[in-house]
């Protein structure tokens, strides 16, 4: 193992893996802190769901995460967030990382969710979405982790022990050698981070060289794009071309399910509507797991063929996500959702489900649970930031969607991909 990561979500984790294998380098994903040996691969990358646990939990996890790939052998690591940098100011992103700091002794890290292919810029500190500032981009409304700041430096100020610096748009539009110089200023100067702008892919790839000889780098999938190229100039990395990619093949019923209510996904649906079988669960209607997974296995059971792939969904607009929170409160509004959504994976995989499409990265930790998942080997990319998997040892083919990623016709699209 070269590359050893630690993910708070599961979707998260997936997409980064979706990088580095298109840089090259063979990637497993385990599901949960790994007890037995780890897989064999370029990048091992531990799936947590820390994304919005208790700040302990969340701490303790990664921690123990981060032995377990040490101890496999890797020689850097890596702690990735979402490209939204979803976390409260009760949130984890920063305990976590001043945890990680502590245990590698490195005293410094940076911090950059930038993912321009799917339109996360950060521009003097302020993370953006598509041309929108990330507290008016639809974030301030995610149901479990809204985004009201859009300043980063300020966002991790408020969760860390430690203090956090800028190295901004002038300089890292100066590449790898000026961004390293900047990173060791502030390290210097006592700052444990340093938000890192990134606008472009080139920017990126400055960085990830830039942070060649760093113990830690945290941030979303975009700045490990540059992280190959670091293995391959220290002559550790062999030329794999498109072999790291390879999945074996699969038959079987295709399906897709969605728990996401951010924009993207919502988009998707309504396309699917008018595409594939769709079943729409109200939530707000019903909020009774039974009840909804009763309703959802029969209409399975009558629709589910075997010519295309069919759509079950709990989704809703924010309106109505904030009126189930309003009743239940938005932990319990999620579990329940999540809930349900799980039981209703295990019985689209009893009908003979071999290719599943999820959306949701809450929503895709709930199902790879359920299902008993411990591993996906990570294979061809669909859409931006999420590829097919091989999940072992169920035998079948996921592809586990951030709610906010791909285009109106990605549950369609997905199934041409295999
Ligand atoms: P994303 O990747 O878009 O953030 P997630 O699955 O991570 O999607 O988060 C969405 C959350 O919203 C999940 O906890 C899910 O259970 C919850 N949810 C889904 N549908 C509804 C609904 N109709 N009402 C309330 N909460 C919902």
């Amino acid at each position: 193992m070269l590359l050893g990561c630690i993910a708070d979500d599961f979707t998260g984790a997936t997409d980064l893996a979706n990088t580095l294998v298109k840089g090259g380098m063979t990637a497993v994903q385990v599901i949960g802190v790994p007890t037995g040996p780890l897989p064999e691969a370029d990048v091992v990358i531990v799936a947590l769901k820390s994304r919005t646990s208790p700040v302990a939990q969340a701490v303790a996890e990664s921690l123990a995460a981060a032995e377990a790939l040490l101890a496999g052998g890797a020689r850097q690591l890596f702690f990735k967030y979402c490209s939204t940098f979803d976390s409260t100011d009760a949130g984890n992103i920063g305990p976590v990382a001043d945890a990680l700091v502590k245990r590698l002794g490195c005293g410094f890290a940076l911090a950059n969710p930038a993912f321009p292919t799917n339109g996360r810029t950060v521009f003097q500190g302020h993370l953006f979405v598509g041309g929108a500032l990330l507290n008016e981009s639809g974030m301030e409304k995610h149901p479990l982790t809204p985004m009201t700041d859009a300043n980063l430096v300020r966002v991790l100020s408020r969760q860390t022990e430690g203090s956090v610096g800028l190295v901004n748009f002038a300089t890292v539009e100066q590449g790898a050698q000026a961004i390293k110089r900047a990173m060791g200023q502030l390290k210097e100067g006592g700052r444990r981070y340093a938000i890192v702008d990134a606008v472009t892919d080139q920017h990126l790839m400055a960085i990830g060289e830039a942070a060649a000889d760093h113990a830690l780098i945290t941030g979303g999938s975009g700045v490990a794009m540059g992280l190959p190229a670091n293995f391959r100039a220290k002559g550790l990395l062999p030329e794999r071309g498109d072999s790291a990619a390879a999945l074996p093949p699969m038959q079987g019923r295709a399906a897709v399910l969605a728990g996401s209510c951010s924009r993207a996904t919502l988009a998707q649906i309504g396309f699917a509507r008018d595409h594939m079988p769709t079943l729409e669960l109200d939530v707000l209607a019903t909020p009774d797991v039974a009840a909804l997974v009763a309703q959802a296995t029969a209409w399975l059971d009558a629709t589910l063929g075997e010519s295309g792939p069919v759509l079950v969904a709990a989704s809703a607009t924010p309106e109505k996500v904030a009126a189930l929170q309003a009743r239940l409160g938005r932990d319990a509004a999620g579990a329940l959702v999540e809930e349900t959504l799980a039981a209703i994976a295990a019985h689209m995989v009893t009908l003979g489900v071999k290719r599943l499409v999820v959306a949701g990265g809450e929503t895709s930790g709930a199902v790879v649970t359920q299902l008993g998942v411990a591993a996906l080997r990570i294979g061809p990319e669909i859409a931006p930031g999420v590829p097919w998997t091989f999940a072992e040892p169920v035998g079948m083919h996921l592809a586990l969607k951030s709610g906010n990623f791909g285009d109106r016709d990605f549950f369609l699209r997905a199934f041409e991909h295999v």
